[in-house]
């Protein structure tokens, strides 16, 4: 069984989003094994997103990702990964396919409801950046 880290954006969380986002993951089969609602510090969200330290959006992306409360989450399915990023849809909104979670939640690029983890190797770095095997169902 594959797991990958879901993120429920700041601007999806302050708007009331948490409850549809959950359903319409465990509506497609993949099942939340870890949860928990935390603030980001700006120490965190630089070092959760330092692969894009030399982007020109990497100062933006981490003052928007420490702009309020967001849901972390380990999702398990079979191919969980391609599932999650399927579900979410492209990266841009505007872009992504209609019924994609950021199509109809995201309001822009940056802002755009949900994070998923792209490749086996960073779904393990990134659900040990914020779980601890423990808290993990197996
Ligand atoms: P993802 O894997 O689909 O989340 O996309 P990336 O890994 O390329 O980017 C990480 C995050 O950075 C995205 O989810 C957006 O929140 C943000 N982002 C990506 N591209 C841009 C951009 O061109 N401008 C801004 N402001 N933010 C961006």
């Amino acid at each position: 069984m594959e797991k990958t880290l879901a993120i429920i954006k700041p601007d999806a969380v302050a708007r009331g989003l948490t409850g549809d986002i959950l359903k319409r993951i465990e509506a497609a089969g993949l099942s939340i094994r870890a949860i928990r609602k935390l603030h980001l510090t700006r120490a965190q969200a630089e070092l959760f997103y330092a692969v894009h330290k030399a982007r020109p959006f990497y100062a933006d992306l981490c003052k928007y990702m420490t702009s309020g409360p967001v849901v972390v989450a380990v999702l398990a399915a079979e191919g969980a990964i391609a599932k999650w990023r399927e579900l979410m849809g492209a990266t841009d909104p505007a872009k992504a396919a209609p019924g994609t979670i950021r199509r109809e939640f995201g309001q822009n690029i940056e802002a755009n409801a949900t994070h998923g983890s792209d490749a086996p190797e960073t779904a393990g770095q990134e659900i040990a950046f914020f779980f601890s095997g423990m808290e993990i169902l197996s």
